[in-house]
């Protein structure tokens, strides 16, 4: 899910899918056969060097029909995948021992190894699987490389498309994030709403892992550690608390950018850059680890739904942003928990909503004289907790 070239973005649809109930078992199996073909064509291509799509097919092609009863087509896409896998693993200068992929994932190619049809996708002519929902909006570009995986019991299929970059709107005003432990905050000098972050209830997750680590670690219990349904609640439970995070981010996202777009205002959120560093230098502790992961990942979909849905965004500089005066610059004062005080102008707010209106005014100053509509510059300090 990345920026494409100039006046493109490349993007992901996700569709979720399922299999006719007879046809499940045989696609886990070409799924499974697909698994052990690619990590053994991926220490084929590394071995012998082949990373041209030429010598892995001499390399490989009749290997992986005949070994792993790979379909032709199947097969093709298999030893295409391992090139990409073995180029970016040659490419990392730490990389450690060779990559090897654990999940069930399929590559294919549209229209020759799967096609969609309205509301079913077609799979090597063999298997059809009923779509369950997708964003319909980029039904008309044509799909890219896709996709389908299964975990956690359901199939879904990834399906990568290039659309045309949006052409992004001039902004009337500006909605400000700003970024916290246990909230974030959204507005400007007129609006002002408070999200509360998911952190405690992932750490709950995270915890439960951790309890059930420490049972399972004694050694009155080694025998059973090894047994894998331990290990794997214990991977379930922490896949449950990165999911908690990652499902609120996109989602929190979304509704900033939507309420931008509604009122064609620019998103202007603090750059994370540091503060994700310094936190990534303090002792390792799972709500130090988790709290940086909401930002970045708050940070990554605020950037990606802005650029996606043409939504102009502004990346200001985090310093100072709480603590300086919004109306004349001066430093302020603490007069109470979170709330300050101006000494020159008087101007006093709660320590939030002092950083939604640092942030909105030095995203109007990096504007400059572009803004539509000469109202949004009058600064009306409405203080919600007064
Ligand atoms: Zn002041």
């Amino acid at each position: 899910m990345s920026a494409g070239g100039e006046g493109e973005l490349t993007l992901t649809v996700r569709m979720k899918v399922s299999p006719e109930p007879e046809q499940q078992q045989a696609i886990l199996d070409l799924m499974r056969r697909y698994r052990d073909a690619l990590n053994y064509s991926i220490r084929a291509v590394i071995a012998n060097k082949a990373l041209s799509l030429n010598r892995a097919h001499r390399l490989l092609y009749e290997d992986l029909k005949e070994r792993y009863g790979l379909p032709a087509r199947v097969a093709q896409d298999c030893y295409r995948e391992a090139i990409a896998i073995a180029k970016s693993w040659l490419r990392n200068p730490r990389r450690g021992s060779t990559p090897t992929v654990k999940g069930l994932s399929v590559r294919l190619t549209h229209g020759l190894s799967y096609r969609v049809y309205g509301d079913h996708v077609e799979l090597l002519g063999d298997y059809r699987l009923r779509v369950i929902g997708w964003d319909r909006r980029y039904d008309n570009f044509p799909g890219r490389d896709t996709k389908l995986m299964f975990r956690d019991g359901e199939f879904t299929l990834y399906v990568t498309k290039r659309v045309p970059r949006p052409t992004k709107y001039a902004p009337k005003g500006v909605l400000a994030v700003d970024i916290n432990e246990k909230q974030i905050v959204v507005g400007n000098s007129r609006v002002e709403i408070r999200v509360e972050t998911p952190i405690e209830r992932a750490l709950h997750y995270r915890r439960l892992a951790e309890r059930l680590q420490e049972k399972y670690s004694s050694t009155r219990y080694m025998a059973w550690r090894r047994r894998s349904g331990v290990r794997r609640r214990i991977r379930r439970f922490y896949r449950k608390a990165r999911n908690i995070i990652e499902d609120w981010a996109r989602k929190t996202a979304h509704t900033i950018i939507s309420l931008a777009r509604q009122g064609q205002l620019a998103v202007a959120r603090e750059d994370l850059t540091g503060l994700v560093e310094s936190l990534r230098k303090l002792p390792k502790e799972h709500r130090v680890a988790l709290i940086a992961l909401g930002y970045r990942r708050l940070a990554f979909w605020i950037d990606w739904q802005a650029e996606k849905n043409g939504v102009p965004l502004f990346v200001v500089d985090p310093t100072g942003t709480s603590s300086t005066c919004p109306r004349c610059g001066a430093e302020l004062m603490e007069v109470g928990h979170r709330r300050l005080r101006c000494p020159k102008c008087g101007f006093e707010a709660d320590r939030d909503t002092i950083a939604i209106l640092n942030i909105e005014r030095r995203a109007l100053s990096q504007m400059g004289g572009t803004l539509t509509s000469p109202t949004a510059l009058q600064m009306t300090y409405v203080n919600p907790n007064r």
